[in-house]
This record gives structure tokens, sequence and C-alpha cells, in this order.
């Protein structure tokens, strides 16, 4: 077992750690550190500890720490940053390494006193980030290696899974004013929206996270969050499936789209048989021969949907009218069977563009526009 293998997260928070992982960054003198914004170090996003003298030996040289700048556009600093985010966990510039940091834990938000329970850890040279909620009901804790391709399997194996997991549980309420507005504009009713179970994220902040509740069998599998500026994540431990899935089970006919909004959409236009894939589209279609089913990780969606996707006798692909949405329409229908499939085209906005996807037709034609052009699917073509 390695040194770090070996590490455990504890509240309070002991230098035990440090003497392992107290970082070889840059020291400067007193004099040259006067420079150094403490805000670097302590933001109200980022909450470090960093300023609690008892966690942070001073350097030997009696020096200021601080660190390189650079450090945030390093490689293995940015895939751990995107690797934090899709399970929730926001980075700042202010989360540097070799530091620890008290953070609002996504899964349970802290509790009713929404405290940052959340203790964070990067290491010094940006090999891992480690982590542990220190509330005794949550306890989530994890550890993602910036190298791994895949999520460090403990990571799921130590978060809670979603069979157990509730609305409640995941801290998700009805949604408020602020985001039944948002969806009013995108012609989105409160009926879909609560047939679809849409909720937003109980926050104290004012930036309210549209919460899109993901169900097998009526059984929460997972959640996907975005905000109204189109950030996007998921939740820890949620299933690969498509969105919707109960829409499709009695199905021979279906249709997909390429977002949870495309699906809500389709149901104001009179479809409740769609569901969404539950990330984006792929940059381009891939030239490769199809991987097998277990090496075929960007599209384990399909493949855990099987089931559902083996009787339908007719596919209405309705993706976003850019590449990436047409390279999607291509991968799903290699999967699915080209037989299988129709493409809906999208029309015309004006001399040089056409509308993007089903939403955008629903707002500006019109539920009958989107009806039509979903009956009026070709059969599909590669070429496309
Ligand atoms: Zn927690």
């Amino acid at each position: 077992m390695s040194v770090y293998q070996s590490l455990r997260l504890h509240r309070p928070l002991t230098q035990s750690l440090f003497p392992k992982l107290l970082p070889r960054t840059r020291t400067y003198a007193a004099t040259t550190a006067v420079s150094v914004s403490p805000r670097r170090i302590c933001t109200v996003s980022c909450h470090s500890v960093a300023h609690a003298t008892t966690t942070v030996p001073s350097p030997p040289d009696g020096g200021e720490q601080i660190v390189d700048d650079d450090i945030f556009d390093a490689p293995r600093m940015k895939m751990l940053k995107q690797k934090m985010d899709l399970l929730g966990i926001k980075l700042d510039n202010t989360c540097v390494p070799a530091l620890y940091h008290n953070l609002r834990c996504p899964k349970c938000k802290g509790g009713r006193s929404k405290e940052r329970s959340l203790s964070f850890h990067i290491i010094s040279d940006c090999e891992f980030a480690m982590w542990r909620c220190f509330r005794p009901e949550c306890g989530w804790a994890g550890r993602v290696f910036a190298d791994d391709m895949e999520l460090d399997g403990k990571v799921s194996a130590n978060a809670k899974p979603y069979g157990q997991t509730t609305e409640k549980s995941l801290g998700l309420e009805p949604l408020g004013p602020q985001l039944l507005a948002y969806f009013k504009e995108r012609l989105i009713s409160e009926k879909t929206l609560s047939r679809n179970a849409v909720r937003q994220l109980s926050d104290s902040d004012d930036k309210k996270v549209i919460a899109f509740t993901y169900k097998q069998n009526g059984l929460l599998v997972g959640c996907k969050y975005r905000t109204v500026e189109k950030r996007f994540w998921q939740g820890k431990g949620t299933d690969k499936v498509l969105y919707g899935i109960d829409d499709i089970s009695h199905a021979s006919e279906i249709i997909i789209v390429e977002g949870e909004i495309d699906k809500l959409s389709l149901e104001e236009a009179g479809f409740q048989n769609c569901v969404s894939v539950p990330v984006g589209a792929p940059g381009k279609v891939s030239f490769k021969d199809l991987p097998p089913r277990e090496k075929d990780t960007a599209y384990q969606y399909l493949w855990n949907c099987k089931e559902y996707l083996d009787k339908v006798v007719r596919i209405i692909l309705a993706t976003d009218n850019d590449q990436p949405g047409q390279a999607l329409a291509e991968e799903l229908a290699r999967r699915l069977g080209h037989e299988r499939c129709w493409r809906v085209h999208w029309p015309k906005k004006d001399e040089s563009s056409c509308f993007k996807d089903a939403n955008e037709v629903l707002k500006y034609m019109g539920a009958d526009a989107l009806k039509r052009m979903v009956e009026n699917a070709e059969p599909y073509t590669s070429a496309d």
C-alpha cells in the first residue's frame, strides 16, 4: 500500500499529514511576499483553511508560502478540475494544491446549517485530489487521480448508491419562480416540468441550479444539474441511462434528442415517447470500428438501456442541427441500426442559418410546427 493509499482525512484536520504532503512549492522571503493577496488562499467560494496557522506550518526559512499562478494551467490541475467538476465539486483558483480547503459538499450540501463540510485536498504535485465530508450523516469520501482515464473506482464505492437516494437527500426542491420563469420563456409548461420531476437545488446562493432527475422504474437513479448559464454537471453515482427512460418502456416508436430541455419541448408538442442522451454530443464521428460493448464507454447509456431499445421498431433522431449533433445522430444510428432510424430536419431560420434544436423550434415556431417536423422525419441516411 502506498503512502497515499493509507492517507485518511479526518476532522479536525491534523498536522500529521503535512510532513508527508507539505509542498515543495516556491517560497519567498517575507519582503517579496507582500504583493501576494490573501484572497489567493481564502475567498467566499472556496473557503481555505490555510489562514489557520495551526494547520499550515511556515516554510523553514520563515518566508510566506505562495503558489505559482501557472499551476492552474498545468495539465494535471486542469484534469483534476474537470474530474472534480463531474463530481459536483467546484474548484476555483483559490483551491491551490497542498492546502486543505473546506468546501460545500455536493452530496449533503452541508446539511441544515449549510456548513462547508467537505475537507478537500490536492497534493502538491497534483497527482491526485482527495476529500471527505465530515458530517457523519454523509461521510462522502473519495479520491481521483489526474492521470487516470476513469474516475477512481473507490470514489463510486464510497458514494451513496442512488437507489437509496431521494430528492430530499439530494437537497432538491420544487422549482421556484425564477426557474419557472426561465422555463416559461422556453415555452415549457409547469405541467410538463412537474410530470418530469424537474427540480432545483436548494441553495442559499441566488444562482439557481436546475436539477433534471433521472428515474428508472420510478426510482431516482441519477441527477443532472444545469445552471441557467448552461453549465452542466452530473450527480455522483449517477447511472448512465437515457433521460426519461420510463417514457419509452412500452413504446415501439421513440424519439431521441440531445438534451433534457429538448425532451421537455417534444412533450409540449405531444410526444412523451422521447428520451434524451445524458451527455453532450461528440465532436465528430469516429472512423474506427464500433468498440465492443464493455469498451464503448462514451455510449454506455445506450447499452444500459438495451432492453428498452431492442424492442423499438422506429427511432426518430432529433439531435441538434450542428456538426456535433449530426455526429451524435450518426453514432447513435451506428449502434441502433441505420435501418431503424429516421431523422428530423430542422428548418431554416433565415437566409444563413437553421433552427438549432427542438426547443428553438418550439419557441419560435410553436408546438404544432414542432409536431409536424417530427411527423415528417425522413429515413436516416449517413450522408446527412
Ligand atoms: Zn456531505
